[in-house]
């Protein structure tokens, strides 16, 4: 049976950043720095990187990324 759900949205406060590079080194396909913040890439967080994206959330230093 198929389930649907909600894709998830990942976005990250760039006051609590500091540049590390977690989590674009876990999810490149998300997280990009960009001037020394990390940014997100897409809109939606596909589903192939669900997993990856909750990851570099677990491992943010200071706990600036969410997903909702
Ligand atoms: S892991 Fe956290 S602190 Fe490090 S670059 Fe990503 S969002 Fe910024």
């Amino acid at each position: 049976m198929f389930l649907w759900r909600p894709a998830l949205k990942a976005s990250v406060d760039s006051e609590l950043c500091v540049g590390c590079g977690t989590c674009e080194e876990i999810c490149p396909a998300v997280f990009q720095l960009v001037d020394g913040k990390s940014h997100v890439k897409v809109e939606m967080v596909p589903a192939r990187e669900e997993a990856a994206c909750k990851s570099a959330e677990k491992n943010c230093l200071t706990s600036a990324i969410s997903i909702e």
